[in-house]
């Protein structure tokens, strides 16, 4: 007999190998190809998982070696370009490959559900039609209701009939006997058509609009764009053109975005203009609509596929163009499992495929613009904004001279009347929700502490309680204090007591307050956002929810209530975002014919960040950055990699830590330098102690070659069992 092949299996299970199996009994014949589902027995369930290889030979002793059971899919369900992508980024960050599979495939496909999903539907026969329900079955009062609900429809999916008759398969087989109905597969709704009212014709494109169009038009190998425009200049304007182009020749399109919240605005704009419908991708969709999304990306019937990060992985037929929106922005990093960046995944992809890829940011990231000054990417300015109007005018508070009451400096009110009594919109901007971020004790100093992290409660005045933000315990409001009973006050600013302070001073206008607590019911924030968007609203209070995307045509002032903070951040991407965050939200003054004004309350007005940016603005800011990285070789100029753990008792987690740094090969000749171990700077979360070693090389080859041996070393390593790892390559947060 000869020797069967072997089928080396991706199980999405926290391993780094594949898992090698033998073919299904009756199928030696016709192997299944790579891509294609399997179901697996696996320890002592059975599991789905993805063919990635068929080898001669296994390293298993052929009596352990067992059976696939099944073979899901005639043909690949993953393509080659996908496995591509998936290979690539399971070796990248580390991570073993079923899992990234996992990332890949929507819930269904997981679960081992059809990729074409077939539907029941019991259906009235011709005889049926005509029965008379209460003779035709007699005795039998469930076949008859269902019988006489037929006949009103004529026929019904069989998730409608769970709804309207529970346990309806029962009279159904009788009806079925008696050939008065019959029940039918049917496949499941087809996907989206591309189709949606044109309602908008493109703008004639202004100069700069022009240029980066000639730049770009007509390329259709790999290139890295950087669309480098400030807020209102008229990015999505080049986007539009350059997705046209490539869907008129028959090219799909991925467009990703950082937030779902953004999305239903920016698809109404695209849609509009390009007359057809986009394909959405977004985590909060139904399983089902995400599969018939997904289906129609892969198959090609979406021209124009749109989503947010995990849109990455979307399966295209004939990809033409990625268009990465807000390329700066943090959400495209995932912080679990598969610690990916959508936006280098899609680089990667890009480049996997020979397609362009362009990135758009009014505050690209450091790496970016470094990327550009190397000459990898090729950056085009949109300088000014469309239409003309002048860019918002920002101005510090000095809250030495100008002491704030209740959070808010004289300048700041007097602004604010001023702007309101012109007709405009004021957006106050504060990053802390909640009533104040501690609650303190009048006697003895004590502080309201979380007592699963070493973290202070928010006092949130609305719902009368104590939370944590980084765990979500919660308490009742204590009236005095847990260590001396003595009176308790609430210590600092959050924007539920920024609402009540600023309607105290405007009791005339309606205030309008915009963060995740606010916006937790089912249209809360579509309601607030038309109220603000109409102008009703006078005055906005709010998070950074408030900072990205939205346009308010009667917006004219912005003030930022603190971003001292963001000053003395220890991270070295805090001057990036600081700035980054700022520059965004500043953008939503004075868009149209107006000229915004932004006024930022600071107590430390002789910082040099402060001058940098309003003499040079985000350039100045950045390229300071960048000299501040090189210096202390902090990447771009470096590359970094946590190994972060985290266990119930303190000394495991050191402990593991200590392990892996003696297991990691650090040759000295490599340069990769490893840094710990440390606890993270907030230790205890969630009742887990944290810390982590850093690794830094000068080459993403070097930091490469000490993780490939670390990973699969500590998933043999016992100890590991104790705590809770993870690697995160290119970590955003550092801790
Ligand atoms: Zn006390
Ligand atoms: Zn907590």
């Amino acid at each position: 007999m000869s020797r069967e092949p072997i089928l080396r299996v991706a199980i999405n299970a926290p391993l780094s190998r594949l898992f090698d199996y033998l073919p299904p009994a009756d199928g030696a014949n016709s192997l299944p190809r790579p891509g294609c589902r399997l179901l697996v027995p696996f320890g002592r369930r059975r599991q789905t998982g993805v063919l990635l290889e068929v080898a001669k030979t296994s390293d298993v002793p052929a009596a352990r070696l067992k059976r696939v059971q099944k073979v899901l899919d005639p043909e690949p369900i993953l393509r080659e370009p996908d496995l591509r992508l998936i290979r690539f980024a399971s070796d990248y960050y580390h991570h073993p490959i079923g899992e990234v599979v996992g990332c890949a495939l929507p819930a269904p496909l997981r679960q081992g559900k059809p990729l074409h999903e077939s539907r029941q539907r019991l259906k009235l026969t011709a005889d049926g039609a005509h029965a008379v329900p209460a003779e035709a079955v007699r005795r039998a009062p469930r076949q008859s209701a269902l019988l006489e609900l037929l006949q009103r429809d004529g026929s019904l999916a069989a998730e409608e009939l769970d709804r309207l008759l529970p346990g309806w398969r029962q009279p159904a087989r009788g009806l079925v006997a008696k050939g008065v109905a019959e029940l039918v597969e049917e496949l499941g709704p087809p996907p989206a058509a591309g189709s949606a009212q044109k309602t908008a014709t493109a703008p004639v494109p202004n100069p700069d609009q022009a240029a980066a169009l000639e730049a770009l038009s007509g390329r259709r190998d790999f290139h890295v764009a950087l669309l480098d425009g400030i807020t209102g200049s008229g990015k999505t304007e080049v986007y539009l053109s350059l997705i046209q182009e490539t869907i008129a020749l028959g090219r799909q399109v991925l467009v990703l975005v950082p937030e779902i919240g953004l999305t239903p605005q920016f698809v109404g704009r695209l849609e509009g203009r390009l007359g057809l419908a986009a394909a959405v991708l977004h985590s909060s969709l139904p399983d089902s609509v995400r599969l018939a999304t997904w289906r129609a990306a892969r198959s090609g019937a979406a021209p124009l596929v749109l989503g947010t990060r995990s849109a990455v992985f979307a399966p295209m037929q004939n990809p033409g163009l990625i268009v990465v929106d807000e390329e700066h922005d943090g959400s495209y990093k995932q912080q679990e499992g598969l610690r990916y960046s959508a936006r280098d995944l899609a680089i990667a992809r890009g480049k996997q495929l020979d397609i362009p890829v362009v990135l758009g940011s009014a505050t690209p990231s450091i790496e970016s613009l470094s990327r550009c000054r190397e000459g990898a990417y090729r950056r085009l300015t949109l300088p000014a904004r469309a239409g003309g109007a002048a860019p918002p005018l920002l101005r510090l508070v000095d809250l030495n001279r100008h002491p704030p009451t209740e959070g808010l400096a004289r300048p700041v009110v007097e602004a604010m009347r001023r702007h309101i009594d012109e007709g405009g919109q004021v957006l106050v901007f504060l990053n802390r929700r909640g009533y104040a971020p501690t609650l303190i004790c009048r006697s003895c100093s004590a502080v309201a502490e979380c007592r699963r992290c070493d973290a202070r409660m928010t006092v949130h005045a609305r719902s009368g309680r104590l939370m944590c933000h980084h765990c979500g315990a919660a308490r009742p409001l204590d009236d005095s204090c847990a260590a001396c009973g003595g009176p308790v006050a609430p210590l600092g600013q959050g924007t539920e007591r920024l609402e009540d302070t600023l309607q105290q001073r405007f009791p005339d206008f309606a205030i309008t307050r915009i963060d995740s607590d606010s916006t937790r019911a089912r249209g809360a924030m579509d309601q607030a956002l038309a109220a603000a968007i109409s102008g009703q609203t006078r005055i906005m209070v709010g998070t950074q929810i408030l900072s990205k995307g939205h346009h308010f045509p009667d917006l004219t002032l912005v003030v930022v209530i603190n971003a001292d903070q963001g000053l003395f951040s220890t991270d070295f991407r805090g001057t990036e975002r600081l700035a980054q965050g700022l520059i965004q939200v500043a953008g939503r003054a004075g868009r149209e014919s107006r000229q915004g004004e932004v006024l930022i309350q600071t107590a430390f007005a002789a910082h040099p960040f402060w001058h940098e940016l309003l003499t040079g603005g985000y350039e100045r800011v950045a390229a300071m950055a960048l000299e501040e990285r090189e210096d202390a070789a902090w990447p771009p100029f470096s590359r970094l990699a946590l190994l972060r753990a985290s266990s119930t008792r303190r000394a495991d987690t050191h402990r593991f830590l200590e392990i892996a740094r003696e297991l990691a090969d650090d040759s000295p000749q490599d340069g990769t330098r490893v840094l710990g171990p440390v606890a993270a700077p907030m230790e205890r979360r969630a009742g887990r102690y944290r810390g982590q070693l850093l690794f830094q090389s000068r080459t993403r080859r070097a930091l490469h070659r000490v993780l490939a041996s670390l990973r699969p070393k500590l998933e043999e390593e016992p100890f590991a069992r104790r705590v809770r790892w993870s690697i995160d390559v290119d970590p955003l947060e550092l801790f």
